[in-house]
């Protein structure tokens, strides 16, 4: 048996099974291409699922890593870090948000998110039965408060009860978010493009509604930019590309790109009326090795123009993709912003996928009828070609 079968079956002995994982062992990363262990080479348009922003093997991201490692890797929250400190600047710097809270995931973040707006409500008239509204189809992690939110019935059903007064609401229609609001109300909650529910972005119109009517009611407008945040869609947060600013994000996947970080972030006005010293805490969050990836990610995207390249790869990107649509029949609609995009299929796209693979190519789906490209954003025209042509073989010979 070779090395990647024996790797695989010990894998599927010791590690509890919750995922269905593509047969391949992965080894080594380079710019836009991955290796599995038998040195076989992939493109990849996954990045880690939105994650690996600079692309792999990034020189200056791993000194100042390694740098950080050798100095100090972690205090607890007892004590200050200077990474800590700058990172919490230029995130506030980049978002324009004011006050700062590291997490070790997405997830968490959303917890976070959740506490303080909870929070919020409990200043205001001493009440502990808020309501959140979240979105139909979204996804904000796997913990017990972020799933509850998570509008998929499927991810829910074995583990309820899930935590109480969560609303759903159809995201992009108005008149279904206003039908959910009561008197407890204290966020409206959904991703600014939603991603694993299958690259809905929000409309215009309706962010801008929602936020109104969040104004008028003082309810918290709570955007999750975890997968479309930093740079993917076009400029550094989505909801900067709308215009509406949240009171609380999240963040989190490309934020540290690898390390595993996350943070929500507030206005001043939420900050000063919600969390305070005893209600939160995190062991790991904002570490000085944690924060010091977050530095360096947010550093690099000005020395690289990052978000220049998005708007320029995006825009191509979005040109093949619609013009796969019109050449193939099985692709019904191309959705999505910058390069965070989906190709709608009116069949199962497993198979697609599984075939890129083989052909040196990793995709990965939003749910069963849908191919995502959430490629690094350092992807170039010649990438997308070269992706073009794997993609267009697999099409041809599967359907
Ligand atoms: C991935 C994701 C999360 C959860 O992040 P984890 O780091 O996996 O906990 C939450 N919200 C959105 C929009 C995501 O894409």
């Amino acid at each position: 048996m070779d090395s990647m079968k024996q790797y695989i079956e010990d894998a599927e002995k010791s590690l509890l099974h919750t995922y269905n994982r593509y047969q391949v062992v992965l080894d080594k990363g380079d710019g836009m291409y991955l290796y599995d262990i038998n040195g076989k080479k992939y493109l990849d348009f996954c990045a880690g699922i939105a994650v690996f922003a600079l692309g792999y093997n990034n020189k200056k991201y791993n000194d100042a890593l390694k740098n950080q490692i050798d100095k100090l890797i972690h205090t607890s929250n007892y004590y200050y870090n200077v990474p800590a400190i700058t990172a919490a600047q230029k995130l506030k710097k980049a978002s324009g948000m004011d006050r700062v809270f590291f997490t070790n995931s997405g997830a968490e973040a959303v917890e976070g998110a959740i506490k303080t707006a909870r929070k919020y409500g409990y200043l205001k008239d001493g009440k502990t039965d808020h309501e959140i509204i979240a979105m139909e189809h979204s996804f904000h992690g796997r913990t017990m408060g972020a799933l509850s939110v998570t509008g998929n019935p499927k991810y829910r059903e074995a583990f309820g009860p899930m935590i109480g007064n969560i609303r759903f609401a159809k995201m992009n229609d108005f008149e279904s978010v206003l039908s959910k609001v009561t008197d407890k109300t204290c966020a409206i909650l959904f991703e600014t493009v939603q991603g694993e529910g299958g690259i809905f972005p929000a409309e215009e119109g309706f962010l801008k509604q929602v936020k109104s009517l969040c104004q008028e009611k003082d309810i918290l407008l709570i955007l999750d930019e975890i997968q479309c945040g930093m740079g993917r869609c076009g400029s550094m947060f989505a909801w900067q590309r709308y215009g509406v600013k949240p009171d609380i994000m999240t963040s989190a996947k490309a934020l540290g790109c690898g390390v595993p970080v996350g943070a929500f972030l507030l206005t001043e006005k939420v900050g000063q009326n919600s969390l305070t010293s005893g209600d939160h805490g995190t062991t790991y969050g904002g570490n000085p090795l944690a924060a010091a990836a977050i530095n360096i990610v947010l550093d690099l995207f000005e020395e690289n123009h990052i978000i220049d390249n998005v708007k320029e790869a995006g825009a191509y990107l979005e040109g093949a993709l619609d013009m796969l649509t019109e050449e193939y029949d099985c692709i019904d609609t191309r959705r999505g912003m910058g390069l965070m995009q989906g190709l709608v299929f009116n069949m199962p796209v497993g198979d697609i996928i599984a075939s890129a693979l083989d052909k040196g190519l990793i995709l990965i789906n939003a749910g069963p009828d849908i191919i995502r490209f959430v490629p690094p954003l350092i992807v170039t025209k010649a990438h997308i070609d070269e992706m073009l042509s794997i993609l267009k073989t697999c099409l041809d010979e599967t359907v």
